[in-house]
């Protein structure tokens, strides 16, 4: 599990500049995998071999130059609530604003970590014009300019010193899933919860996570024993009444980062949207297993929406990752809530087989004999050996002569074939192509 750096500030500073940065080195190697970007505002970074997740608040609002001053506060506020450490990015070519003195105000009164950062100081001038960065009231800044780089590697430093020390993870002595219910506000998350686990009866213990939001309650229903994943704040604070994609994000990236699978709730009379992807999204990067559940069936025209046009609606919307199971559930009527918690567990079981490397070799070899990777200025490719890694979440090297060669494409045919003949249902999976 990761510490969560928000960045904050008001709009124009340089945070999406400095974001890229931050996340460019890890997501050149995710997208070299998948393909297609996803999420321009949650990323991994990674600093003197200490990895966190960032989030760019300032991604999740569209047009940046009319946004209200009490939009802002609502983003630093929640960001104060649910990060582990703050970067709050300030622009020296304008100088101190009256927003950054409210935002200063906020950032004086938290306890987390939070580090002021001076930006587009990208001259020895600028460097002098920062010093009225101290009337913020927040102590030392560092500065840097995050568009030519100078000064990055500094902010990294101090951002990896300021985070706080994870608890070490508990390794769960017996191993039990890990569920997170995850979905937009008014999806039916709490109500699905409750259907399935009724009034706390069935509470085996109450385990404090690793970190002092993320907790694991042990559950025994139906012959099934799991743990899920609730971020204390959800339970904490009054209900989010706002729909905006950044409440629901911000909230679920904890809880996802410490699942093994997410169950994904979605609104039925709504359908699959923006946000419901980019939960989506945020799952898959993590490499979390998924379950897809459209919820509220219950209040859909069986006649005019039947579940096959709907799934195949969503699936459209979740390509290429589309081997995930989605089920029509009522958190309302019960309505299939046994066979939701069957399939968690079947994906959570998916996500932890592991493929021996004789079998996997015997099996897949002669597929890619039949149909190998296109020949390449006439050099051809051969692919000799593969192998599952033994990796927490699946992954599968191909050992080949001349893999700079295999292009995308055939990556998702040897994928496609992998998904065929095992089971990997609602699991991403990474293929490598590697020079035996
Ligand atoms: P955001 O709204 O806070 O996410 O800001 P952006 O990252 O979109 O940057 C706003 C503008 O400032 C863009 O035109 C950037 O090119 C520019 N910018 C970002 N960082 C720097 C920097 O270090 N120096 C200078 N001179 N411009 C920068
Ligand atoms: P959360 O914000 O995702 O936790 O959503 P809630 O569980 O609080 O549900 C939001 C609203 O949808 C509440 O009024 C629920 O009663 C209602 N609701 C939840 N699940 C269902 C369902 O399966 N069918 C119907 N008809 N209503 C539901």
């Amino acid at each position: 599990m990761n510490n969560i750096v928000a960045i904050v500030g008001r709009p124009n500073v340089g945070k999406s500049t400095f974001f890229n940065r931050l996340i460019q080195r890890r997501e050149a190697i995710v997208d070299s995998v998948s393909g297609v970007t996803r999420d321009r505002n949650y990323g991994k970074s990674e600093w003197n071999g200490k990895e966190f997740s960032v989030i760019d608040t300032g991604g999740y609002i569209k047009g940046s130059d009319d946004i209200f001053e009490a939009e802002i506060r609502k983003q630093v506020e929640l960001a104060i609530d649910e990060a582990d450490a703050i970067v709050f990015l300030v622009d020296v070519e304008e100088g101190i604003t009256p927003m950054d003195n409210e935002v200063a105000k906020l950032l004086r009164k938290v306890t987390k970590p939070v580090l002021l950062v001076v930006n587009k100081v990208d001259n020895a001038k600028r460097e002098q014009d920062a010093f009225e960065f101290y009337n913020l009231g927040l102590g030392e800044y560092v500065t840097m300019s995050g568009m030519s780089g100078s000064g990055t590697g500094e902010v990294l430093d101090k951002i990896v010193e300021i985070l706080p020390e994870l608890p070490e993870v508990e390794e769960a002595t017996e191993e039990l899933p890990r569920f997170a219910v995850v979905g937009r506000p008014n999806a039916g998350k709490s109500s699905f919860i409750n259907a399935l686990i009724g009034e706390d009866r069935f509470v085996v213990t109450d385990i404090a996570g690793t970190t002092r939001d993320a907790i694991d309650t042990k559950y025994n229903r139906f012959g099934f024993e799991f743990n899920l994943v609730d971020t204390a704040g959800i339970r904490r604070k009054a209900k989010v009444k706002e729909d905006l994609e950044f409440y629901s994000v911000m909230r679920s990236v904890r809880a996802i980062e410490h699942s093994d699978v997410c169950i994904l709730v979605i609104d039925a009379t709504r359908g699959f949207e923006g946000q419901d992807q980019s939960i989506f999204w945020l799952a898959e990067k993590n490499r979390k297993g998924i379950v897809i559940l459209v919820n509220k069936w219950d209040l859909v025209e069986k006649d005019t929406m039947t579940t096959v046009q709907y799934e195949k609606k969503i699936r459209e919307e979740i390509a290429p990752f589309t081997d995930v199971p989605i089920l029509f559930v009522s958190a309302l009527t019960k309505q299939r809530l046994l066979k939701a918690l069957e399939t968690a567990v079947e994906v959570y079981e998916n996500r932890k087989q592991r493929i021996a490397t004789s079998k996997f070799n015997d099996t897949m070899l002669p597929i890619i004999e039949h149909n190998p990777p296109p020949a390449i200025k006439g050099k051809y490719i051969k692919i000799k050996y593969c192998m599952q890694l033994p990796t927490p979440v699946p992954q599968f090297v191909f050992f080949a002569n001349l893999p700079q060669y295999i292009k995308d494409p055939y990556k998702r045919y040897v994928e496609n074939k992998l998904r065929e003949i095992y089971n990997f249902e609602g699991v991403p999976i990474e293929i490598y192509f590697r020079q035996k």
